[in-house]
């Protein structure tokens, strides 16, 4: 394979991609959980007479419609479990591709794989995305609540009959379902788009990109590489850009260069930042890592950090002049890029141990 020349300040096209795979999957299971959730607003609550007449054929609709969201919260569980499979496979082959070590020993294992399954759902703890669900059931059900409160309340002052009740609460339960439930302001009515920056934005985001992060320099520690770049990705954050392009040591090992470790506490790599680090390859970029370690580390006063933000602005000044073209940003409208290989989302767990075998890169 002939060599590539290291492009600093590139825009990270791969990470991009599994950030819009996840998102689009992500969206999927949201929406067809609210489909479910609103089809049964609708069904349970107009279909059922008891439901105005008397509070626990009440609860129990209620129940049924609050099902769905535990339902949701074992597929977003599955999501996140298909997300550390496909982007940890992805990155740890992306890291054995740049360092040119296909041929090499160390390979994805089953150890890799069970590391960012922990890193997306520990055992023994309630995954981030079902916590999230429960929460949203608890906004929603409190809606619903809410609105069959008002109906009985105007219905004594009023003195509606029985038959007036329940109409008026079918009416009320519809508009809720036409106007969406308060946790689902965030998502559009098609369930492609939904507004940035909301949460499942937020940890779709921090998700692929730790992973992707964790399985990339996992690879390249596998065959002894210690020097990475930072690189910008998507949505540039300021520390990111600050640090764009220079050298980190991943080990701390090698003190010519700022540690991984220091960029992190400069607040590289901060949640819902998607930038990464890139192999530097000692013999085609041996400049840049010759001229930067000529720079001097800050000083460690005595109390707080070295100032690395100024270290990693003289090594940007240092560098020459490079167009930086701000990255392929994830589109908002969400499509799932073409050619990607279907994982089919399966609930048992010997499934997903079949899912966290080894690939090779898509
Ligand atoms: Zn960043």
């Amino acid at each position: 394979m002939p060599r590539k020349a290291h492009k600093p300040e590139s825009p990270l096209p791969a990470l991009a991609r599994d950030l819009t795979v996840s998102k689009v999957r992500l969206a999927a299971v949201l929406a067809a959980g609210r489909a479910r959730i609103y089809a049964d607003i609708q069904r349970r609550a107009a279909r059922n007479p008891a439901f105005a007449a008397n509070g626990s054929a009440r609860e129990r609709v209620l129940a049924g419609i609050g099902s769905h969201y535990d339902k949701m919260a074992v597929e977003l569980d599955q999501w996140s479990e298909e997300l550390a499979a496909r982007v940890g496979g992805n990155f740890f082959n992306r890291a054995k591709a740049d360092t040119h070590t296909a041929d090499a020993a160390t390979r994805y294992n089953r150890e890799y794989a069970e590391r960012y399954l922990r890193m997306v759902h520990e055992e023994n703890a309630p995954s981030l995305a079902a916590v999230r669900s429960q929460q949203m059931r608890a906004n929603d059900m409190q809606a619903l609540r809410s609105t069959v409160i008002n109906v009985l309340n105007e219905a004594a002052v009023t003195g509606m009959t029985a038959k007036q009740v329940r109409r008026e609460m079918l009416l009320r339960m519809d508009s809720m379902v036409v106007d969406g439930l308060p946790s689902w302001q965030f998502l559009d009515d098609t369930g492609r788009k939904w507004e940035s920056g909301n949460y499942f934005d937020m940890l779709t985001r921090t998700l692929t990109s730790n992973v992707a992060r964790a399985a990339y320099t996992d690879a390249m520690a596998a065959d002894g590489f210690d020097l990475a770049s930072i690189e910008g990705g998507g949505d540039p954050c300021p520390a990111c850009t600050a640090w764009r392009g220079v050298i980190v040591s991943l080990s701390g090992a090698n003190k010519d260069y700022p540690s991984l470790d220091d960029a992190k506490a400069d607040g590289v790599f901060h949640p819902s930042c998607c930038c990464e680090p890139r192999y530097v390859d000692e013999e085609v970029d041996k400049e840049q890592i010759a001229a930067q370690a000529e720079l001097e580390p800050p000083e460690s006063p005595e109390d707080g950090a070295p100032d690395w933000r100024e270290y990693a602005k003289q090594v940007r000044e240092s560098k020459s002049e490079r167009e930086y073209d701000p990255v392929a940003e994830v589109p908002e409208a969400m499509e799932e890029p073409a050619g990607v290989k279907d994982v089919e989302l399966k609930s048992d767990a010997s499934a997903t141990r079949e899912q966290l075998a080894p690939r090779g890169e898509e």
